[in-house]
């Protein structure tokens, strides 16, 4: 059914259906709402809404992560080369002295 959402009652297990639009309004405000036969119950988990927008801070947060390390790689390298440089001079002196 277009438009329809299956829903099955935790406790009486009768089948009924809402609207898509009133399930997910159901999944993002977490009202209590009850079957045809009275019992009441909700929605507890994570709306789509809700996991959309924590997905994005979670990318936004790894983009960061990915943004640091590679400044500290970055920084790294840096000192890697100075040490380089350092070691190959001294080398250079030793070198001269044994020609
Ligand atoms: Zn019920």
């Amino acid at each position: 059914m277009d438009g329809l959402a299956k829903e099955t009652c935790l406790t009486c297990y009768v089948q009924f259906w809402i609207t898509k639009e009133h399930q997910k309004h159901l999944e993002e405000t977490k009202k209590v709402y009850h079957c045809p036969n009275g019992h009441g119950q909700r929605y507890t988990g994570e709306a789509d809404t809700q996991k959309i927008i924590r997905l994005k801070q979670d990318l936004k947060s790894a983009k960061n992560r990915e943004e640091r390390a590679k400044r500290s790689n970055y920084a790294l390298r840096g000192v890697i080369t100075k040490m380089k440089k350092k070691e190959s001079a001294r080398d250079g002196k030793v070198q001269s002295k044994t020609v």
